[in-house]
């Protein structure tokens, strides 16, 4: 590159604008030093900026497109991709929030690199103040403080139940833009993507980032510190698209940059059949609900304990009521094929036909419920998933018209350093890299998640409240296969050691003095089954306060206020 392209200063660098990111911003604001947000995507949708988002999966388990349609390039990132509605009408969206439990921060025996170098207890304030931030409330996860005498927690022996707050997602897409706006010390720039980072010759710390703007001009950003927050998987890339300065990638002196990889995968575990008509109307608790104001539900897990003493992989499970044959393995299969009958191709056509042909007496059920009198009755199909998500203890929901629970649960994948990120060879508009991942699922998770689901199975037939019909399986057609990749966590974990990881325990990059990453790329673990948001932005509140302290003890002379001198048109 050229080295005419104009060079913008600032003190704190913040790359991206996702939950991650503006949580440093907002924490900084008022701060004595200036801080500048660049963001990749603009404050609406754009299609040129969502493409940089292209990338490549190769497992058995994902579509090749899992991980570029499961992250939005746009001022409050993935945030505006969210999906938790209440009930139709409702047109707020929300996000689940969780903080990790105990044992998720523990170091486990017999699962290798399992692990952080924080405890929960380190973590516990800057998980309150990030709900208070957030969402305005605190964390709460107490069965007692959401249950009421009509919406009891159910009794099932090792089983127990954790309560899930929500969050609105418009507190970063729309909040975060307005009280950044008025921060006197902090700018933000759309359009701006980072394609590298110039490390000093020594490569001790960044000199500068390498931008381009979306009219296609180029600018350098020198900063006194740089956070990076592109995103769970846009990390990894920044970083591996450094490695032409001199001495290679940041972070990445022990080919640690990109490893160990991991998602959350949603399993269909299996179907409770109710033994009483009436127990639906004995699970408000489970449902989406609200409780003075606040969006909860309640979600099952085994005890700690338990789960320390049999080894399980930490999995949380949500119970959905279903009319017959709703959402089978077979109406999903009839929905993909459906686009074949306009002439149209599909994705893994063989896949559902496999799936039709393994499930007849579910084809027969979805026929049966199928309202032939209804123009558009496959989109009313649809709609009704939308509906029954949440809402369904609602009084004026006619609960008979269910028969099954549903029992979906989010899993644990043990970190496994062979799970990948590596730069392919296709490139993108701006002729970046694109990424490519390759992603496993080793036989002891499998094994350990088959015997998790017998263990629910036992509990629930023991307990009288229904049967318990085990559904998940790894092998042949019925095997999971997920078209998005929604959290992805690790590429950049967090470990005292620079050979098992990449940033320390203040998530600075090892070997450098003024990197710091943001996000869920930092999780040495997947902390269970907790959706990573909550823990993101707790651990970049907890980032901003070590800005803070850092940046106060450097000279006022050496801090330029991004929004005096050279700051960004
Ligand atoms: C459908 C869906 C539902 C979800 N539901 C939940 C939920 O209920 N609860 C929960 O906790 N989590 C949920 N998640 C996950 C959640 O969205 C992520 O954990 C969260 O958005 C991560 O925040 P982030 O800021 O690290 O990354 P992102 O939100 O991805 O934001 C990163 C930002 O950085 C920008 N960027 C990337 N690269 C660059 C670059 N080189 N230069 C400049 N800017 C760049 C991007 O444009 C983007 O705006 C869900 C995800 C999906 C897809």
């Amino acid at each position: 590159m050229p080295g005419s392209e104009p060079e913008i200063h600032t003190d704190v660098c913040v790359i991206g604008a996702g939950p991650a990111g503006l949580t440093v911003a907002r924490e900084c604001i008022g701060a004595a030093f200036g801080v500048l947000v660049l963001e990749s995507g603009q404050y609406e949708p754009d299609r040129a900026a969502q493409d940089l988002a292209g990338s490549w999966t190769e497992s058995p388990f994902y579509e090749p497109h899992a991980m570029s349609g499961a992250r939005r390039r746009q001022f409050g990132g993935t945030a505006n991709d969210w999906v938790h509605v209440t009930w139709p009408g409702k047109t707020r969206v929300y996000a689940r929030t969780l903080a990790g439990e105990d044992l998720d921060f523990e170091p486990k025996a017999w699962q290798p690199d399992a692990g952080w170098p924080i405890t929960k207890d380190e973590l516990l304030p800057y998980y309150d103040r990030a709900h208070r931030t957030w969402a305005g409330t605190p964390v709460n996860d107490a069965v007692a403080a959401w249950s009421t005498p009509s919406t009891p927690p159910l009794t099932l022996g090792r089983l127990g139940t954790r309560m899930a707050q929500y969050a609105p997602a418009d507190s970063f897409t729309l909040r975060a833009r307005d009280e950044l706006a008025a921060a006197p010390n902090v700018r933000v720039a759309v359009g701006w993507t980072v394609l590298s980072l110039e490390s000093l010759p020594d490569g001790s710390a960044i000199r500068r980032a390498e931008v381009v703007r979306s009219d296609g001009s180029r600018v350098w950003v020198r900063a006194e510190v740089f956070v990076l927050a592109g995103g769970g998987v846009e990390n990894s890339q920044v970083l591996l698209s450094s490695a032409a300065f001199a001495p290679g990638a940041p972070g990445n002196r022990y080919d640690t940059v990109g490893r160990w990889m991991m998602d959350h995968p949603e399993l269909r575990l299996g179907a409770i059949q109710p033994s009483s008509p009436d127990l639906l109307d004995q699970l408000g608790l489970y449902d989406l609900h609200y409780v003075d104001n606040q969006l909860v539900n309640g979600v099952l897990t085994f005890d700690q304990e338990f789960k320390r003493q049999e080894r399980l992989l930490n999995v949380g499970a949500v119970l959905i009521p279903r009319r017959p044959g709703f959402n089978s393995e077979a109406e999903r299969a009839l929905r993909t094929l459906k686009p074949l009958l306009h002439g149209h191709r599909v994705s893994q056509p063989l896949h559902s036909a496999r799936a039709l042909l393994s499930h007849p007496s579910e084809v027969a059920a979805f026929l049966r419920a199928f309202d032939r009198s209804t123009p558009g009755n496959w989109q009313e199909s649809m709609d009704a998933y939308q509906w029954f998500r949440g809402g369904w203890s609602r009084s004026e929901v006619d609960r008979s018209r269910f028969s099954t629970l549903h029992v979906h649960v989010a899993t644990e994948q043990s970190p496994d350093p062979e799970n990948r990120l590596s730069l392919g060879n296709q490139r993108d508009a701006l002729g970046r890299r694109r990424l490519r991942l390759r992603l496993g699922w080793s036989e002891s998770d499998q094994e350990n998640l088959l015997r998790g689901m017998a263990l629910f199975g036992a509990e629930i037939d023991r307990s009288g409240i229904g049967r318990f019909d085990p559904w998940l399986r790894f092998d042949g057609p019925l095997r999971p296969h997920f078209g998005g990749m929604h959290h992805p966590m690790g590429g950049t974990r967090m470990h005292a050691d620079p050979r098992r990881g990449v940033v320390d325990e203040n998530s600075r990059v090892h070997g450098m003095g003024n990197l710091y990453v943001a996000g869920s790329s930092v999780f040495p673990t997947s902390l269970g089954y907790v959706n990573p948001t909550l823990t993101l932005v707790a651990l970049s509140t907890r980032l901003a306060d070590h800005l803070r302290s850092r940046l106060s003890t450097q000279t006022s002379g050496s801090l330029r206020a991004t929004k005096e001198g050279s700051s960004p048109g």
